[in-house]
């Protein structure tokens, strides 16, 4: 049960929304602890983070489908754990870009599920979920710095709880290479 709804107002980017959530759930003293826990973020937000048993090709969805119950932002059980972190954070995305405002009387069902398309990049949606994955998991500043620091690739996926390959992404991504 959630007390007082965390909003999370700034939606002009991705990442933007990101940085707010962090400051809003998981940083609420004015630090932020590495590696982020995406799970903490969700049941701040009024999510209920589940691990099941997903159907082939699918590594995460974000469900409503009881009246009176939050949103279920859900992982394949049997992913990587680097895995279900990004794809909880990813459905977190779309809750925070499209479902914020849906109230707990809604019975909306299956809204968003995670395959290998989501990844694609095509999808604006998906696109706009896997930079908000990024920015929550590998906040920019934080991984500046530490990359300035003269830490390795692998130092940094280790210490953000990311695979070897989202972190080469984000370095990329953030023009660091
Ligand atoms: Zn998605």
């Amino acid at each position: 049960m959630t007390l007082a709804r965390i909003i999370v107002e700034n939606l002009s980017t991705p990442a933007a929304a990101a940085t707010e959530t962090l400051r809003k759930t998981v940083a609420l003293d004015g630090y932020l602890r590495l590696p982020v826990d995406p799970y903490a973020v969700a049941q701040h937000l009024g999510l209920k983070p589940q691990k099941l048993a997903l159907e082939p090709n699918i590594d995460g969805l974000l469900v409503k489908d009881k009246q009176g119950e939050p949103f279920k932002a859900v992982t394949d059980m049997f992913a990587s754990e680097h895995r279900q972190r990004f794809t909880i954070a990813h459905e977190i995305g779309h809750w925070v870009h499209k479902y914020q405002n849906i109230p707990d009387d809604k019975v909306l069902g299956r809204v968003e599920s995670r395959d290998d398309t989501s990844s694609k990049g095509i999808d604006p949606e998906e696109i706009w979920a896997n930079r908000f994955a990024a920015a929550l998991l590998m906040p920019a500043a934080i991984v500046r710095r530490h990359w300035g620091e003269g830490r390795t690739r692998e130092e940094l996926a280790e210490m953000f709880g990311v695979s070897r390959r989202s972190m080469d992404v984000r370095i990329a991504t953030l023009g660091l290479q």
